[in-house]
């Protein structure tokens, strides 16, 4: 059994940030992450971020990562594994691990932030296991990671900002967006995003859904259709799209089995987008010394999930005994910049959800 001080399981923004800051308090801090590179969804992002200027916005998320990765390698206290799952927590404390695909070992931490981001919702229609069904975070992963066409036709089920900025990113690389889709009677993503969508002739559909995928071996086409105010579809509005790929962008859901599995307190919070920890104003939960932060706490955004990452770096460090002169005035400059991120109308939203959950 291996022992460590502060274990931060994801290396995505807000495991970083709580990497930095937990080490820049003192503490030893090992980095846990699943994939073989750093930055969570950061990586395949290469739009330019919006937000306030203080979590980068203007830079694109790649280089936000770069970033965020430079400020960690000023620090000798942190130590990363990579390609290593966490696969277990348990009561005594003891987290188990898999490294690769057949070194299995255990850790004993003192303290654990669990920053493991979020997972993509699906939506269930006939022949939705077909190929050429994708998740728009897969669609990304191969254009933006891998350098890979996903397909040469693509329809759009999410006209969110995700499913709007991996839009853009298919045209830009050279594939025809069909149309975007989205079951709300409203475009849920930003209306800068839409029109510059619209203007490349891309037309958004709202109060439709798609209902049904046609194909032998992969997708051929989509039969979409008009929903009513119940989310029904109405007979006789269907529409055809010749497509080979059709990216669902239905919204994510917190990834967080591991907090569960430890005996955290758990509450399906519909404005954090699932079940998320209970948790206290330092983002420890009702576990002691198991703290929690970024979109496994509520999906909300990047810039959010670095700014409590830090904040649950500094409290986790402390909470083990590194704390530092300026705990107070650290901690009371990321309250404030979390707050003035909520100040808008969806950081008003997912405050309503928040105050469920913080005790
Ligand atoms: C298309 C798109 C566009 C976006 N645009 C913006 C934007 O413009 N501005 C903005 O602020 N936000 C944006 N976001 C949102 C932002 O990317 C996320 O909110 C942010 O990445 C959440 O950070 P996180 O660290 O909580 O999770 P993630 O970035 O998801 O990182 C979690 C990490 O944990 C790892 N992990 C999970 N489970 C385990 C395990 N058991 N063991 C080890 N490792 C594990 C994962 O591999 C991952 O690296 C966008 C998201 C998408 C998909």
């Amino acid at each position: 059994m291996r022992e460590a001080d502060l274990v931060v399981i994801g290396g995505g923004p807000a495991g970083l940030c709580a990497a930095i800051s937990a080490s820049e308090s003192g503490a030893k801090v090992l980095v846990i992450e699943r994939n073989k590179v750093l930055g969570g969804q950061l990586v395949k992002q290469t739009h330019m971020f919006f937000g306030s200027e203080k979590q980068y916005a203007s830079d694109r998320g790649i280089d936000i990562a770069e970033m965020l990765l430079n400020k960690l390698d000023c620090f000798n206290n942190v130590e990363i594994l990579t390609e290593t799952t966490v696969v277990g927590m348990y009561e005594d404390g003891v987290i188990s691990v898999l490294h690769k695909e057949d070194v299995y070992y255990k850790i004993k931490p003192k303290a654990v932030v669990v920053s493991t981001g979020a997972f993509e919702k699906a939506l269930a229609f006939p022949n939705n296991d077909l190929p050429g069904i994708y998740g728009a975070g897969a669609v990304q992963t191969l254009m933006n990671v891998h350098g890979v066409k996903p397909g040469d036709k693509v329809l759009m089920v999410g006209a969110g900002n995700i499913g709007l900025i991996v839009s853009y990113q298919l045209i830009q690389a050279g594939v025809e967006v069909a149309a975007i889709l989205d079951a709300a009677p409203r475009i849920g993503g930003y209306l800068v995003h839409a029109s510059k969508i619209r203007r490349m002739g891309v037309p958004i559909l709202t109060s439709y859904t798609v209902k049904e995928a046609i194909g032998k071996d992969c997708v051929e086409k989509a039969i979409v259709s008009q929903v009513d105010e119940k989310f029904w579809p109405i007979a006789g509005t269907e529409k055809e799209f010749d497509v080979d790929v059709i990216c669902i962008s239905v919204g994510l859901t917190p990834l967080n089995e591991l907090l569960s599995m430890r005996g955290c307190q758990m509450k399906y919070v519909p404005q954090l987008s699932g079940f998320v920890p209970i948790r206290d104003e330092n983002y420890e939960t009702t576990v002691e010394y198991v703290f929690a932060a970024g979109d496994a706490t509520g999906v909300e955004e990047a810039s959010a999930a670095m700014v409590e990452g830090y904040l649950a770096g500094l409290c986790a460090a402390s909470k083990i005994g590194c704390t530092p002169d300026d705990f107070d005035e650290r901690k009371s400059d990321y309250v404030k910049q979390l707050n003035d991120l909520r100040s808008g109308p969806v950081g008003k939203h997912i405050l309503t959800g928040i105050e469920q959950i913080v005790i």
